[in-house]
């Protein structure tokens, strides 16, 4: 569905990892990343190169003072890594749903979850919307509700480098912000992560907390609790690579969606995550909605048989206030990430696909929805 796909350079950047002996999570070629990553993102972004996505969202939550018994908002409709580290912390999570244009969280439930928390004694700590497969969140809508009620927003941005909102980076529209370099991601490092923020005091503190809370001293001496979660400098070196293609990997994402909705725009049932005037979509996943009561087959009808032929799809995320493991939290919702999940399938997107795989893959399509 969406495989590593390198471009050639990133091999330099290890190699000269190995010939200077830079083999630590710390090096020239994590400041170099990091220095690519707030040139890209702009708006005045700090950027910390962390081990994963996850650790980016566990700092991001430690940072903004989330504790034991506090309440964070979450998108419901998500994967569990945007969730889990509320857990991690002894936090709740508050799970809330997704509207229908952009498929992340909706504004409209987000003030109407904020207020009924309130109501009920707890103010939330931190909102925590997402940019799923890509499309960028109604952040302006969501980032004006925050500021109204006075509770900062973490920014999921895992799915969406390369995506924006009038030109606007995603990664770079909250408070705090979250990337992913895992390897199913846009661009990889194999696994990695960036925590950033504009407020370089904060950056300062996620780089200081990822690296085990080391106060200034010649022993070891720590007066916070700390962790190990700053990238190798091997994988920044992959990732220096990678951001020589970014730009390279979504116009070929872009184009795959392109295909996938020339090939079935216009069919019954069908429908597709639309880019609002002025969003623009990196398409990490290219997704499809299939209408049970109009199409021609089901959801499960296609993906069962591209399995057939070997070719992976999957269903969209599984909303987590449906998970065993989280489904006694509170959650405000209408139904649309319940519809999404029993209707929606991600395609194969890989940038490494080619016109043959293209073919086999509408082949399967024609069959099933023709
Ligand atoms: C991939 C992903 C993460 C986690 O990133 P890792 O680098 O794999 O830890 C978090 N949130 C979302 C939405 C993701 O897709």
């Amino acid at each position: 569905m969406s495989s590593p796909h390198m471009g050639g350079t990133e091999q330099q950047f290890v190699n000269e990892a190995f010939a200077t002996n830079w083999i630590a999570p710390l090096g020239p070629n994590v400041n170099g990343f990091e220095h690519d990553l707030e040139l890209f993102l702009g708006e005045g972004s700090h950027v910390a190169a962390l081990s994963s996505g996850t650790a980016g969202i566990h700092l991001g939550l430690v940072l903004l003072g989330v504790k034991a018994g506090d309440e964070v908002i979450c998108q419901s409709m998500t994967f569990s890594a945007t969730a889990n580290p509320i857990s991690y912390l002894g936090a709740i999570p508050v799970f809330v749903d997704s509207e229908p244009d952009t498929w992340n969280m909706s504004p409209e439930l987000l003030e109407v979850a904020i207020k009924d928390r309130i109501a009920k004694g707890k103010k939330p700590k931190a909102i925590l919307p997402v940019h799923l497969y890509g499309m960028p969140a109604k952040m302006d809508e969501i980032n004006a509700i925050a500021r109204r009620y006075e509770i900062p927003v973490l920014e999921d941005a895992a799915e969406a480098l390369g995506s924006s909102i009038n030109g606007r980076r995603c990664g770079a529209l909250a408070d705090i912000s979250v990337l992913s370099f895992n390897g199913n991601k846009i661009i990889t490092t194999s696994g990695g992560g960036a925590l950033v923020s504009a407020n370089e005091q904060v950056v300062k503190d996620a780089r200081f907390l990822a690296t085990q809370a080391r106060d200034e001293a010649p022993h070891y001496q720590h007066s916070k609790i700390g962790y190990n979660y700053r990238m190798s400098n091997l994988c920044a070196g992959v990732g220096r690579g990678q951001m020589h293609v970014l730009a390279d990997r979504v116009a070929k994402r872009r184009e795959i969606y392109g295909r996938y909705h020339t090939l079935l725009a216009g069919r019954k049932g069908i429908s597709f995550a639309n880019e609002l005037p002025g969003y623009f979509s990196n398409r990490w996943l290219s997704t499809i909605l299939i209408d049970p009561a109009t199409a021609s087959a089901t959801r499960e009808d296609l993906r069962l048989t591209l399995e057939q032929e070997n070719i992976e799809s999957r269903p969209l995320w599984k909303p987590m206030h449906l998970q065993p493991v989280f489904e006694s939290y509170p959650y405000y919702g209408d139904g649309t990430a319940e519809r999404l999940f029993a209707n929606g399938l991600c395609l194969p997107s890989g940038s490494n696909l080619t016109d043959e795989d293209m073919e086999r893959v509408f082949a399967v399509i024609n069959s099933v929805l023709g």
